[in-house]
């Protein structure tokens, strides 16, 4: 079991890997939020292109193409993290994948969010700050719950007239039952939203409009006002993460002294657990608190490694189970999860990988039609373009192109290996609270 489940030949590891949908209402931001992610990662391809003047028409330019690649069914972002003072380092061994797979935001589509439930690992749910907690989240939420996806919550357009994150984040524990804690405080609101107060460091980190991808965060120490609101907050989160983490919780109770380390290993693994909500405030149309959304994914949100594994089952007796264990040494398991006409490529079979590797050229197994096929190609969609990959690993998300004979939740496996996965089970009608 202690084997690295890494293979040598992989860009980023499992621990690096991040898969994770966004939810929202209809209208909360979640397209916005998804190009905006797009953009301040994909900066990567424009160091030292965007500047003030230019920057507008840059930007509209870009969203406008990548409005095209949000509405794919998933999309491979890269990311760095910050340090606590705000510096971003380049170094490859801190280097995060990030697949953003696509949950659709209407009523309709229950049996479709299950599916990618099972894709992904974690979830933002977006809520608007003016509108709050709709009766449509409630019900993503539910399902999310059911099955164990663990979440951050982003309290989205502070900037609106109206805008009120404290009563969202009361909606968040009163309608949701969530037992919640504040991560990122917005400082103002409206025409005056201007940043972020960070509760973990008890800094202040500024909005600002131009950026460089690498460039340093603007961090301050708070002032009187802002440390008020820092401290309370501060107490918030560490009782809400004792009260359901044991070794926290063990640390206070004894009155042994805790690092940030120990606080955020405490969050993560709450969050994990699904014991813990943390919440951000903040604006889609604003630089920095995306990036401070992203490096709470880093923190909070699981890797591959860090769940359950997939459950597997003798395609012909469902009582035996066959474990598929998340490491690249394994036999080949996934599952496709989404198909896509591509005007392009043809068809796209987007797949997510629970266990061993798959090679272009390789050849797959699908139980259902007890037929095998050859995999033509193997793509990402990365930044705006299909980038076409040789081998895909264990946690991955991508897409085969040369399969034909496949459907939606349909197990494609190794040659050798008869298994198929769990299929998905219905969740009750869920009677809203309109
Ligand atoms: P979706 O339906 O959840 O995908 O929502 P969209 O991303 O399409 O956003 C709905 C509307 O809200 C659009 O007109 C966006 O420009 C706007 N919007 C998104 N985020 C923000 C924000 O942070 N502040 C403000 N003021 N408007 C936003």
């Amino acid at each position: 079991m202690s084997a690295n489940p890494n293979s040598p030949n992989r860009q980023y590891t499992l621990e690096r890997t991040r898969n994770i949908g966004i939810a929202a209402h209809i209208d909360a931001g979640k397209t916005t939020l998804t190009e905006r992610i797009l953009f301040y990662t994909g900066m990567i391809h424009k160091i030292g292109e965007v500047h003030d003047g230019a920057a507008t028409t840059d930007w509209m330019e870009q969203e406008r193409e990548r409005g095209i690649t949000i509405t794919s069914a998933a999309v491979t972002t890269e990311w760095w993290q910050r340090n606590e003072d705000g510096v971003t380092k380049l170094f490859p061994e801190l280097k995060q994948r990030i697949n953003i797979i696509d949950t659709p935001g209407h009523v309709d589509f229950t049996a479709e969010v299950e599916r990618s439930l099972r894709v992904l690992d974690g979830a933002i749910v977006v809520f608007c700050g003016v509108a709050g907690v709709q009766p449509q989240t409630e019900t993503v939420w539910r399902q999310a719950t059911k099955y164990h996806v663990p979440r951050i919550v982003f309290v989205n357009k502070m900037d609106r007239t109206g805008a009120n994150f404290q009563n969202v984040f009361n909606e968040v524990k009163e309608k949701l039952g969530a037992h919640a804690a504040r991560i990122l405080i917005p400082i103002g609101a409206e025409d005056h939203l201007i940043g972020q107060i960070d509760v973990v460091n008890q800094k202040a980190i500024f909005y600002s409009d131009s950026d460089k991808f690498g460039s340093t965060y603007e961090v301050r120490d708070l002032d009187d006002a802002q440390k008020a609101v820092a401290e309370e907050a501060y107490g918030e989160l560490v009782n809400a993460v004792a009260d359901v983490d044991d070794v926290l919780g063990e640390k206070i109770l004894m009155e042994e002294a805790f690092t940030k380390a120990d606080l955020k290993a405490a969050i993560r693994r709450a969050t994990i657990a699904n014991k813990l909500i943390p919440v951000a405030g903040g604006s889609a149309f604003k630089n920095k608190g995306v990036q401070y959304l992203l490096d709470a994914v880093v923190d909070y949100l699981p890797s591959p490694l860090d769940l359950p594994p997939a459950v597997g089952m003798d395609p012909d007796d469902h009582d035996r189970h066959i474990e598929v264990i998340t490491s690249d040494n394994e036999k080949f398991v996934s599952l496709a999860f989404k198909l896509w006409a591509d005007k392009f490529v043809g068809k796209l079979v987007f797949f997510r990988v629970y266990s061993g590797s798959i090679k272009k050229g390789d050849t797959v197994y699908n139980p259902r039609t007890r037929r095998s096929e050859r995999v033509g190609r193997l793509i990402r969609i990365q930044s705006n373009e299909h980038k076409d990959v040789d081998v895909c690993y264990s946690g991955d998300i991508a897409a085969m192109v040369g399969i034909k004979n496949v459907t939606t939740g349909d197990t494609l496996a190794a040659e050798d290996h008869d298994v198929v996965l769990e299929p998905p089970t219905f969740p009750e009608p869920v009677i809203s609270m309109a």
